[in-house]
């Protein structure tokens, strides 16, 4: 037995003039349709008038759109949480805001400035790993925590993401009309990453930079193995045999080829969002400074060149310039 109700509502109340269409399904359980008719572009500097959806011009209270969302989401919040949790009307309530990356913002800025978690912002906006956030690039931000999972699910997260839940109750399908494609997700309101997803998601950017290998040596203090002394670690090192190959962990230009007295022969990558991975003791390198490198490039070769005990490769991954433990970000 289907009985359905329609519901429309005007959204008199916002800046943009986009109209929700809701479809009420009552049956067993709960089972609720919702669409969401949005007129939207992702490409506004190509179309500037064809999108309905408020833009939000800077990630701050002086921005009024911000503002409103920031209300937005407050009020959804607070339907998702307690013993009289909404998570329906919260994703009634769902309204979604343009942003425009600016230089030196990655995910993580933008979930800490919009206090949504980074899982509904890569899932909503279909990306594959963190560092696809790129300056100038268009990011919805939705006002109510969840995953969104598209109905043509292409990538691999995507398949994670879309086999664990598609089968479970508790989604709610919307329509996202952008410049005449309509994207239809099931979204699930309130819910985060599994740490499957959230590790195979952080780790979709970056590669081993070899294939064998042994771990001699990680990230943090140890006793350095020439003075003796407790020092930091900066990197990971990585035995393997001298000639092995050494991959780029991901897209990039090398910004250092070189020696060190050190690091002997290093290269130094720079990769979107202020990644940068470096390779030392490098028997020869491969590759040239200012080439543009791929995921998985050759570009040296496992060495003992500089202060090293044997063959082995230095590596260190680096955000803003800072080392940082690579361990659990890179994938095989
Ligand atoms: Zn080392």
């Amino acid at each position: 037995m289907h009985r359905l109700r329609r519901v429309r509502r005007h959204l008199s109340d916002r800046s943009y003039s986009s109209r929700i269409s809701l479809l009420l399904r009552t049956g067993k359980g709960i089972a609720l349709a919702f669409f969401l008719f949005f007129c939207l572009s992702f490409c506004p500097a190509q179309q500037p008038g064809d999108t309905d959806l408020p833009l939000i011009r800077q990630l701050y209270p002086t921005d009024t759109s911000f503002r409103q969302f920031t209300g937005d989401v407050e009020r959804n919040r607070r339907l998702l949480v307690g013993a009289r949790a909404q998570p329906e009307r919260a994703a009634e309530n769902l309204t979604i805001y343009r942003y425009i990356v600016r230089e030196g913002e990655d995910l993580y800025h933008l979930a800490a400035r919009s206090t949504i978690p980074y899982s509904a912002l890569a899932s909503l906006n279909r990306l594959n790993s963190p560092s696809v956030i790129q300056p100038g690039m268009t990011i919805l931000l939705p006002s109510c925590p969840g995953i969104f999972i598209p109905s043509n699910v292409e990538t691999d997260l995507e398949k994670i993401i879309g086999a664990a839940r598609v089968s479970a109750e508790g989604g709610i399908e919307l329509r996202i009309n952008t410049a005449g494609r309509t994207t239809t997700y099931l979204f699930f309101p309130g819910a985060d990453f599994t740490p499957t997803e959230r590790s195979f998601f952080l780790n979709a950017g970056f590669r081993f930079p070899l294939r064998n290998y042994r771990i001699t040596s990680r990230f943090g203090v140890r006793a350095d193995p020439f003075s003796g002394h407790q020092q930091m670690h900066q990197g990971i090192d990585l035995a393997a045999p001298e000639g092995t190959e050494v991959f780029a962990i991901a897209d990039g230009i090398v910004t250092a080829a070189g020696f060190d007295s050190v690091l002997g022969n290093f290269i130094i990558i720079s990769h979107n969002n202020n990644y940068s991975s470096l390779y030392g003791h490098l028997q020869r390198i491969e590759t040239v400074l200012r080439a543009e490198v791929r995921s998985g490039t050759l570009i040296g070769r496992v060495g003992s060149t500089g202060q090293s005990t044997g063959p082995h490769l230095h590596f260190e991954l680096r955000h803003g310039g800072r080392a940082f433990d690579p361990s659990g970000r890179l994938r095989h």
